[in-house]
Protein backbone atom coordinates (compact mmCIF):
# COMPACT_ATOMS: atom_id res chain seq x y z
CA UNK A 1 0.00 0.00 0.00
CA UNK A 2 1.22 3.26 -0.34
CA UNK A 3 3.61 5.35 2.27
CA UNK A 4 4.70 1.62 3.07
CA UNK A 5 2.75 0.06 6.16
CA UNK A 6 5.55 -0.90 8.22
CA UNK A 7 5.32 -4.75 8.25
CA UNK A 8 4.38 -7.43 10.64
CA UNK A 9 5.65 -10.49 12.26
CA UNK A 10 3.50 -12.80 13.59
CA UNK A 11 4.93 -15.78 15.81
CA UNK A 12 1.85 -18.88 16.93
CA UNK A 13 3.19 -19.88 20.18
CA UNK A 14 1.85 -23.29 21.91
CA UNK A 15 2.79 -25.50 24.93
CA UNK A 16 1.73 -29.28 24.45
CA UNK A 17 0.91 -29.81 28.47
CA UNK A 18 -1.03 -32.36 29.80
CA UNK A 19 0.57 -35.66 28.59
CA UNK A 20 -2.93 -37.48 28.80
CA UNK A 21 -4.26 -35.17 26.44
CA UNK A 22 -1.53 -35.31 23.58
CA UNK A 23 -0.20 -39.31 23.92
CA UNK A 24 1.68 -38.84 21.45
CA UNK A 25 4.29 -36.34 23.22
CA UNK A 26 5.44 -39.27 24.92
CA UNK A 27 5.35 -40.04 28.93
CA UNK A 28 4.56 -37.15 31.86
CA UNK A 29 7.66 -38.13 33.03
CA UNK A 30 9.63 -36.94 29.80
CA UNK A 31 7.96 -33.86 29.46
CA UNK A 32 8.85 -33.22 32.91
CA UNK A 33 12.61 -33.70 32.50
CA UNK A 34 12.94 -31.90 29.26
CA UNK A 35 11.47 -28.21 28.07
CA UNK A 36 8.03 -28.71 26.72
CA UNK A 37 8.16 -28.81 22.77
CA UNK A 38 7.10 -25.14 22.20
CA UNK A 39 5.73 -24.82 18.58
CA UNK A 40 7.11 -21.41 17.53
CA UNK A 41 6.66 -19.52 13.88
CA UNK A 42 7.28 -16.45 11.94
CA UNK A 43 4.37 -15.76 9.73
CA UNK A 44 4.38 -13.47 6.92
CA UNK A 45 2.26 -10.66 7.14
CA UNK A 46 -1.32 -11.43 5.50
CA UNK A 47 0.10 -14.91 5.62
CA UNK A 48 -2.17 -17.50 6.10
CA UNK A 49 -1.18 -20.20 8.75
CA UNK A 50 -0.20 -22.23 5.43
CA UNK A 51 2.45 -19.94 4.23
CA UNK A 52 5.01 -20.47 6.96
CA UNK A 53 8.15 -19.00 6.03
CA UNK A 54 10.71 -20.19 8.98
CA UNK A 55 9.14 -22.60 11.45
CA UNK A 56 11.70 -23.36 14.42
CA UNK A 57 10.78 -25.98 16.75
CA UNK A 58 12.79 -26.77 19.69
CA UNK A 59 11.93 -30.46 20.06
CA UNK A 60 11.41 -32.51 16.80
CA UNK A 61 8.03 -33.19 17.75
CA UNK A 62 5.44 -34.12 14.75
CA UNK A 63 2.81 -31.16 15.00
CA UNK A 64 0.00 -30.63 13.11
CA UNK A 65 -2.18 -27.59 12.94
CA UNK A 66 -5.04 -30.56 14.85
CA UNK A 67 -2.15 -30.76 17.97
CA UNK A 68 -2.46 -26.50 17.86
CA UNK A 69 -6.51 -26.42 18.39
CA UNK A 70 -6.13 -29.62 20.55
CA UNK A 71 -3.99 -27.60 22.69
CA UNK A 72 -6.02 -25.19 23.35
CA UNK A 73 -8.28 -25.17 26.64
CA UNK A 74 -9.94 -22.80 29.23
CA UNK A 75 -7.49 -20.89 31.12
CA UNK A 76 -6.36 -18.41 33.84
CA UNK A 77 -3.94 -16.14 33.59
CA UNK A 78 -2.46 -15.42 37.55
CA UNK A 79 0.60 -13.63 36.82
CA UNK A 80 2.11 -10.98 34.83
CA UNK A 81 5.41 -9.52 34.90
CA UNK A 82 7.35 -7.37 32.85
CA UNK A 83 11.27 -7.33 33.39
CA UNK A 84 14.58 -5.91 31.60
CA UNK A 85 15.20 -2.48 30.17
CA UNK A 86 15.07 -0.47 27.08
CA UNK A 87 17.35 -2.97 25.11
CA UNK A 88 15.55 -6.23 26.03
CA UNK A 89 12.06 -6.42 27.79
CA UNK A 90 10.83 -9.41 28.98
CA UNK A 91 6.67 -9.95 29.01
CA UNK A 92 5.99 -13.03 30.84
CA UNK A 93 2.17 -14.20 31.35
CA UNK A 94 1.81 -16.76 34.11
CA UNK A 95 -0.83 -19.49 32.87
CA UNK A 96 -2.88 -22.43 34.96
CA UNK A 97 -2.70 -24.15 31.46
CA UNK A 98 -0.89 -23.88 28.50
CA UNK A 99 -3.04 -22.54 25.24
CA UNK A 100 -1.89 -21.82 21.79
CA UNK A 101 -1.11 -18.11 22.05
CA UNK A 102 -0.24 -15.76 19.00
CA UNK A 103 2.33 -12.87 18.99
CA UNK A 104 2.48 -10.09 16.64
CA UNK A 105 3.10 -6.60 16.30
CA UNK A 106 1.49 -3.52 15.03
CA UNK A 107 2.00 0.06 13.91
CA UNK A 108 0.63 3.65 14.49
CA UNK A 109 1.10 3.28 17.33
CA UNK A 110 3.32 0.43 18.03
CA UNK A 111 1.82 -2.11 19.79
CA UNK A 112 2.68 -5.99 20.67
CA UNK A 113 -0.66 -8.26 20.69
CA UNK A 114 -1.12 -11.38 22.47
CA UNK A 115 -4.13 -13.46 21.25
CA UNK A 116 -5.20 -15.98 23.27
CA UNK A 117 -8.24 -18.24 23.55
CA UNK A 118 -10.39 -18.41 26.12
CA UNK A 119 -8.49 -17.32 28.76
CA UNK A 120 -9.67 -15.32 32.23
CA UNK A 121 -7.36 -13.32 34.08
CA UNK A 122 -7.17 -13.25 38.02
CA UNK A 123 -4.52 -10.29 37.97
CA UNK A 124 -4.45 -7.07 40.43
CA UNK A 125 -6.80 -4.21 39.58
CA UNK A 126 -3.95 -2.42 38.53
CA UNK A 127 -1.89 -4.34 36.67
CA UNK A 128 -0.33 -2.72 33.29
CA UNK A 129 -0.94 0.71 34.39
CA UNK A 130 2.95 0.87 34.67
CA UNK A 131 5.13 -0.58 32.02
CA UNK A 132 8.85 -1.02 31.93
CA UNK A 133 11.57 -0.71 29.50
CA UNK A 134 9.87 -1.31 26.35
CA UNK A 135 6.67 -1.76 27.45
CA UNK A 136 5.14 1.33 28.21
CA UNK A 137 1.36 -0.36 29.78
CA UNK A 138 -0.47 -3.10 28.94
CA UNK A 139 -4.39 -3.94 29.06
CA UNK A 140 -6.22 -7.36 29.09
CA UNK A 141 -9.43 -9.02 29.07
CA UNK A 142 -12.16 -10.31 26.68
CA UNK A 143 -11.82 -8.95 23.39
CA UNK A 144 -14.80 -11.36 21.71
CA UNK A 145 -16.71 -14.60 22.74
CA UNK A 146 -13.83 -17.41 23.73
CA UNK A 147 -10.83 -15.03 23.24
CA UNK A 148 -8.98 -13.51 25.20
CA UNK A 149 -6.22 -10.68 24.39
CA UNK A 150 -3.24 -8.66 26.32
CA UNK A 151 -2.07 -5.17 24.26
CA UNK A 152 1.01 -3.87 25.03
CA UNK A 153 2.03 -0.87 23.88
CA UNK A 154 5.55 -0.50 23.49
CA UNK A 155 7.88 2.60 23.11
CA UNK A 156 9.08 2.37 19.94
CA UNK A 157 8.65 -0.10 17.29
CA UNK A 158 10.12 -3.63 18.71
CA UNK A 159 10.88 -6.22 17.25
CA UNK A 160 9.74 -10.18 18.99
CA UNK A 161 13.07 -11.70 19.67
CA UNK A 162 11.20 -14.72 21.08
CA UNK A 163 8.04 -15.90 21.69
CA UNK A 164 7.77 -19.54 23.63
CA UNK A 165 5.65 -21.17 26.63
CA UNK A 166 7.21 -23.41 29.10
CA UNK A 167 6.37 -25.02 32.19
CA UNK A 168 6.45 -22.64 35.43
CA UNK A 169 9.38 -23.15 38.04
CA UNK A 170 6.80 -23.47 40.76
CA UNK A 171 5.88 -26.86 38.78
CA UNK A 172 2.06 -26.04 38.32
CA UNK A 173 0.46 -24.20 35.51
CA UNK A 174 3.19 -22.50 32.70
CA UNK A 175 4.93 -19.32 31.49
CA UNK A 176 4.26 -17.44 28.06
CA UNK A 177 7.26 -15.19 27.99
CA UNK A 178 7.38 -12.72 25.21
CA UNK A 179 10.92 -10.73 24.71
CA UNK A 180 11.28 -7.68 22.81
CA UNK A 181 14.16 -5.40 21.46
CA UNK A 182 14.09 -2.19 19.90
CA UNK A 183 13.74 -1.82 16.25
CA UNK A 184 13.16 0.91 13.94
CA UNK A 185 10.61 1.68 11.77
CA UNK A 186 12.40 0.97 8.37
CA UNK A 187 13.25 -2.70 9.96
CA UNK A 188 10.35 -3.15 12.05
CA UNK A 189 8.67 -6.78 10.82
CA UNK A 190 11.80 -6.74 8.25
CA UNK A 191 12.19 -10.20 6.76
CA UNK A 192 8.55 -11.34 6.57
CA UNK A 193 7.58 -10.12 3.10
CA UNK A 194 5.23 -8.76 4.25
CA UNK A 195 3.07 -5.43 1.90
CA UNK A 196 -0.31 -6.43 2.14
CA UNK A 197 -2.40 -4.11 5.35
CA UNK A 198 -1.95 -5.33 8.72
CA UNK A 199 -5.83 -5.05 8.83
CA UNK A 200 -6.13 -7.77 6.28
CA UNK A 201 -4.29 -9.95 9.42
CA UNK A 202 -6.16 -8.24 12.15
CA UNK A 203 -8.55 -10.91 14.11
CA UNK A 204 -11.54 -8.82 14.14
CA UNK A 205 -11.53 -6.18 11.37
CA UNK A 206 -15.60 -5.61 11.34
CA UNK A 207 -17.24 -6.78 8.93
CA UNK A 208 -21.64 -7.51 8.61
CA UNK A 209 -21.30 -10.50 8.45
CA UNK A 210 -18.78 -10.94 11.44
CA UNK A 211 -21.09 -8.25 13.52
CA UNK A 212 -23.21 -10.27 16.43
CA UNK A 213 -26.79 -11.35 15.12
CA UNK A 214 -29.32 -8.77 15.86
CA UNK A 215 -33.05 -10.13 16.27
CA UNK A 216 -35.04 -9.70 13.05
CA UNK A 217 -37.57 -7.15 13.89
CA UNK A 218 -40.09 -9.17 15.99
CA UNK A 219 -42.89 -7.09 16.77
CA UNK A 220 -43.32 -4.36 13.41
CA UNK A 221 -45.20 -2.16 15.32
CA UNK A 222 -42.79 -1.65 18.10
CA UNK A 223 -40.00 0.95 17.62
CA UNK A 224 -36.50 -0.79 17.68
CA UNK A 225 -34.17 0.65 20.52
CA UNK A 226 -30.38 0.34 20.64
CA UNK A 227 -28.53 0.68 23.72
CA UNK A 228 -24.92 0.96 23.18
CA UNK A 229 -23.03 0.95 26.38
CA UNK A 230 -19.60 1.47 25.44
CA UNK A 231 -15.94 0.36 25.68
CA UNK A 232 -15.97 -3.50 27.24
CA UNK A 233 -13.53 -6.36 27.75
CA UNK A 234 -10.12 -5.42 26.55
CA UNK A 235 -11.11 -1.85 26.30
CA UNK A 236 -12.03 -0.42 29.77
CA UNK A 237 -13.03 3.37 28.73
CA UNK A 238 -12.29 5.76 31.47
CA UNK A 239 -10.83 4.97 34.50
CA UNK A 240 -12.01 6.51 37.89
CA UNK A 241 -11.22 7.00 41.36
CA UNK A 242 -11.37 3.79 43.47
CA UNK A 243 -10.69 1.86 40.10
CA UNK A 244 -13.64 2.78 38.59
CA UNK A 245 -13.94 1.37 34.87
CA UNK A 246 -16.46 3.26 32.63
CA UNK A 247 -16.81 -0.55 30.87
CA UNK A 248 -19.08 -1.29 34.09
CA UNK A 249 -20.53 1.86 35.33
CA UNK A 250 -22.08 2.14 31.67
CA UNK A 251 -22.90 -1.27 31.24
CA UNK A 252 -25.17 -1.12 34.80
CA UNK A 253 -26.85 1.70 33.35
CA UNK A 254 -27.34 0.60 30.15
CA UNK A 255 -29.12 -2.78 31.53
CA UNK A 256 -31.30 -0.50 33.76
CA UNK A 257 -32.68 1.27 30.45
CA UNK A 258 -33.23 -1.97 28.92
CA UNK A 259 -35.13 -3.06 31.72
CA UNK A 260 -37.41 -0.20 32.12
CA UNK A 261 -37.92 -0.05 28.02
CA UNK A 262 -38.47 -3.60 27.80
CA UNK A 263 -40.72 -3.12 31.10
CA UNK A 264 -43.03 -0.84 28.89
CA UNK A 265 -43.95 -3.44 26.55
CA UNK A 266 -43.84 -1.33 23.84
CA UNK A 267 -40.18 -1.48 22.58
CA UNK A 268 -37.89 -3.75 21.11
CA UNK A 269 -34.40 -3.64 22.93
CA UNK A 270 -31.09 -4.54 21.56
CA UNK A 271 -28.09 -4.64 23.15
CA UNK A 272 -24.54 -3.81 21.28
CA UNK A 273 -23.14 -5.89 23.78
CA UNK A 274 -24.58 -8.61 26.66
CA UNK A 275 -21.50 -8.69 28.60
CA UNK A 276 -18.08 -7.52 29.82
CA UNK A 277 -16.47 -8.21 25.74
CA UNK A 278 -15.22 -5.88 23.13
CA UNK A 279 -17.23 -4.72 20.66
CA UNK A 280 -15.96 -2.74 17.92
CA UNK A 281 -17.06 0.30 16.93
CA UNK A 282 -17.83 -0.40 13.26
CA UNK A 283 -19.74 -4.10 14.64
CA UNK A 284 -21.84 -1.36 16.93
CA UNK A 285 -23.01 0.31 13.96
CA UNK A 286 -23.50 -2.92 12.37
CA UNK A 287 -25.85 -4.19 15.28
CA UNK A 288 -27.99 -0.74 14.97
CA UNK A 289 -28.30 -1.12 10.71
CA UNK A 290 -29.23 -4.60 11.56
CA UNK A 291 -31.47 -4.24 13.92
CA UNK A 292 -32.97 -1.53 11.40
CA UNK A 293 -32.94 0.71 14.65
CA UNK A 294 -35.69 3.51 15.11
CA UNK A 295 -33.13 4.89 17.79
CA UNK A 296 -29.30 4.49 19.02
CA UNK A 297 -28.41 5.31 22.50
CA UNK A 298 -24.72 5.10 23.56
CA UNK A 299 -24.25 5.09 27.01
CA UNK A 300 -20.45 6.67 28.21
CA UNK A 301 -18.77 8.20 31.26
CA UNK A 302 -16.01 10.72 31.07
CA UNK A 303 -12.34 11.31 32.90
CA UNK A 304 -10.75 14.35 32.46
CA UNK A 305 -7.23 15.42 33.42
CA UNK A 306 -6.80 18.62 34.68
CA UNK A 307 -6.61 20.70 37.57
CA UNK A 308 -9.88 21.66 37.64
CA UNK A 309 -11.20 17.68 37.51
CA UNK A 310 -12.39 18.01 40.62
CA UNK A 311 -14.98 20.22 40.34
CA UNK A 312 -15.52 19.24 36.34
CA UNK A 313 -18.94 17.26 36.73
CA UNK A 314 -22.27 15.93 34.83
CA UNK A 315 -24.28 14.79 32.16
CA UNK A 316 -23.43 15.52 28.29
CA UNK A 317 -25.33 14.19 25.61
CA UNK A 318 -23.52 14.50 21.88
CA UNK A 319 -24.84 14.39 18.75
CA UNK A 320 -22.75 13.62 15.39
CA UNK A 321 -21.31 16.54 13.22
CA UNK A 322 -18.27 17.09 11.62
CA UNK A 323 -17.26 20.14 13.34
CA UNK A 324 -17.15 19.26 16.77
CA UNK A 325 -18.76 22.10 19.13
CA UNK A 326 -15.70 23.22 21.17
CA UNK A 327 -12.45 22.20 21.71
CA UNK A 328 -13.68 19.52 24.83
CA UNK A 329 -16.21 18.00 22.48
CA UNK A 330 -13.79 17.50 20.00
CA UNK A 331 -11.21 15.69 22.31
CA UNK A 332 -13.81 13.64 23.66
CA UNK A 333 -14.71 12.56 20.45
CA UNK A 334 -11.07 11.26 19.69
CA UNK A 335 -10.64 9.46 22.67
CA UNK A 336 -13.68 7.60 22.39
CA UNK A 337 -12.79 6.62 18.68
CA UNK A 338 -9.98 5.43 20.44
CA UNK A 339 -11.81 1.97 21.23
CA UNK A 340 -10.82 0.41 18.50
CA UNK A 341 -7.02 1.03 18.98
CA UNK A 342 -7.15 0.47 22.46
CA UNK A 343 -7.99 -2.67 21.68
CA UNK A 344 -5.45 -3.97 19.59
CA UNK A 345 -7.44 -3.19 15.99
CA UNK A 346 -5.61 -2.07 13.37
CA UNK A 347 -7.67 0.74 12.45
CA UNK A 348 -8.08 3.80 10.15
CA UNK A 349 -6.27 2.46 7.43
CA UNK A 350 -9.36 0.93 5.79
CA UNK A 351 -11.58 3.91 6.01
CA UNK A 352 -11.65 6.72 3.40
CA UNK A 353 -11.90 10.04 4.74
CA UNK A 354 -13.90 10.92 1.73
CA UNK A 355 -16.25 8.33 2.65
CA UNK A 356 -16.87 10.19 6.11
CA UNK A 357 -17.39 13.40 4.64
CA UNK A 358 -19.76 11.71 1.89
CA UNK A 359 -21.70 10.59 5.00
CA UNK A 360 -21.37 13.79 7.19
CA UNK A 361 -22.84 15.57 4.01
CA UNK A 362 -25.29 13.39 3.18
CA UNK A 363 -26.74 13.11 6.87
CA UNK A 364 -26.70 17.10 7.07
CA UNK A 365 -29.30 16.42 4.13
CA UNK A 366 -31.47 13.77 6.16
CA UNK A 367 -34.03 14.44 8.80
CA UNK A 368 -32.04 12.13 11.04
CA UNK A 369 -29.82 14.79 12.28
CA UNK A 370 -32.93 17.09 13.28
CA UNK A 371 -33.92 13.82 15.12
CA UNK A 372 -30.84 13.05 16.63
CA UNK A 373 -30.95 17.10 17.75
CA UNK A 374 -34.56 16.78 19.09
CA UNK A 375 -33.92 13.74 20.95
CA UNK A 376 -31.24 15.25 22.28
CA UNK A 377 -33.16 17.84 23.47
CA UNK A 378 -36.15 15.74 25.27
CA UNK A 379 -32.92 13.87 26.75
CA UNK A 380 -31.65 17.02 28.08
CA UNK A 381 -34.69 18.01 29.44
CA UNK A 382 -35.60 14.57 31.09
CA UNK A 383 -32.14 14.48 32.98
CA UNK A 384 -32.35 17.87 34.34
CA UNK A 385 -34.88 16.74 37.13
CA UNK A 386 -32.76 14.28 38.27
CA UNK A 387 -29.09 14.50 37.97
CA UNK A 388 -26.85 17.03 37.37
CA UNK A 389 -25.72 18.12 34.12
CA UNK A 390 -22.10 19.49 32.93
CA UNK A 391 -22.11 23.67 31.96
CA UNK A 392 -22.40 23.22 28.10
CA UNK A 393 -25.11 19.85 28.00
CA UNK A 394 -26.05 19.95 23.96
CA UNK A 395 -22.53 19.06 22.14
CA UNK A 396 -21.83 17.88 18.61
CA UNK A 397 -18.62 16.03 17.30
CA UNK A 398 -17.30 13.43 15.16
CA UNK A 399 -17.87 10.26 17.22
CA UNK A 400 -17.13 7.47 14.98
CA UNK A 401 -20.62 5.14 17.01
CA UNK A 402 -22.91 7.84 15.28
CA UNK A 403 -22.04 8.05 11.67
CA UNK A 404 -25.37 6.74 11.30
CA UNK A 405 -27.25 7.61 8.28
CA UNK A 406 -30.82 5.43 8.94
CA UNK A 407 -31.67 6.54 12.51
CA UNK A 408 -31.31 8.92 15.10
CA UNK A 409 -28.57 8.83 17.31
CA UNK A 410 -26.58 10.21 20.62
CA UNK A 411 -23.84 9.56 22.84
CA UNK A 412 -24.61 10.63 26.70
CA UNK A 413 -21.51 11.18 28.08
CA UNK A 414 -23.01 10.26 31.90
CA UNK A 415 -20.65 11.76 34.08
CA UNK A 416 -16.97 12.48 35.08
CA UNK A 417 -15.27 9.43 36.88
CA UNK A 418 -12.00 11.46 37.26
CA UNK A 419 -14.62 13.81 39.87
CA UNK A 420 -14.51 11.93 43.05
CA UNK A 421 -18.36 12.96 44.61
CA UNK A 422 -19.70 12.19 41.11
CA UNK A 423 -17.40 8.85 40.54
CA UNK A 424 -18.77 7.97 44.33
CA UNK A 425 -22.53 9.21 43.49
CA UNK A 426 -22.18 7.36 39.99
CA UNK A 427 -21.73 4.09 41.36
CA UNK A 428 -24.32 4.19 43.99
CA UNK A 429 -27.61 2.10 42.73
CA UNK A 430 -29.75 5.16 43.50
CA UNK A 431 -28.25 7.54 41.03
CA UNK A 432 -28.28 4.80 38.56
CA UNK A 433 -31.96 4.16 38.84
CA UNK A 434 -32.19 7.86 38.10
CA UNK A 435 -30.28 8.41 35.37
CA UNK A 436 -32.03 4.66 34.19
CA UNK A 437 -35.44 6.33 34.49
CA UNK A 438 -34.55 9.41 32.61
CA UNK A 439 -33.25 8.09 29.50
CA UNK A 440 -36.22 5.86 29.50
CA UNK A 441 -38.48 8.94 30.16
CA UNK A 442 -36.70 10.41 27.35
CA UNK A 443 -37.37 7.47 24.64
CA UNK A 444 -41.12 7.87 26.22
CA UNK A 445 -41.61 11.15 25.28
CA UNK A 446 -39.74 11.24 21.83
CA UNK A 447 -41.82 8.56 20.56
CA UNK A 448 -45.09 10.05 22.11
CA UNK A 449 -44.09 13.19 20.04
CA UNK A 450 -43.42 10.96 16.73
CA UNK A 451 -46.05 8.39 16.72
CA UNK A 452 -45.87 8.71 12.65
CA UNK A 453 -42.88 6.19 13.59
CA UNK A 454 -44.16 3.75 15.48
CA UNK A 455 -44.94 0.99 12.97
ZN1 LIG B 1 -16.41 6.03 26.64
Amino acid sequence: MPGGLPKQVRAVVAAALAAAALPWLGSSDAIAQSELPVIFQWLAAGASAETVVEKKTSDPVETTSASLIAASHASEATAIDVLGDQKETVFQLTLTRGVTAEVYSLANPYRVIIDLPDVGFTLPADAGRDGRGLVQAYRYGQFAEGKARIVLDTTGPVTIAKAAMTNARSGSGVVLTVELRPSNPAAFGEGTGGGRQAADTAPAVATDDRAPAAPPKADQNKPVIVIDPGHGGIDPGAVGAGNLLEKNLVFAVAKRVQAQLEGTGRYTVVMTRASDVFVSLSDRLAISRKAESDLFISIHADSIESTYAQSIKGATIYTLSERASDAEARAIAEKENASDLIAGLDVGKGEDNDDVKNILIDLMKRETANFSAEFSRTLVRSLKSNVSLSRDPERAAAFKVLRQTHAPSVLVELGYVSNPDESRQMQSVAWQAKVAASIAGAVEAYFAKRSDVAR
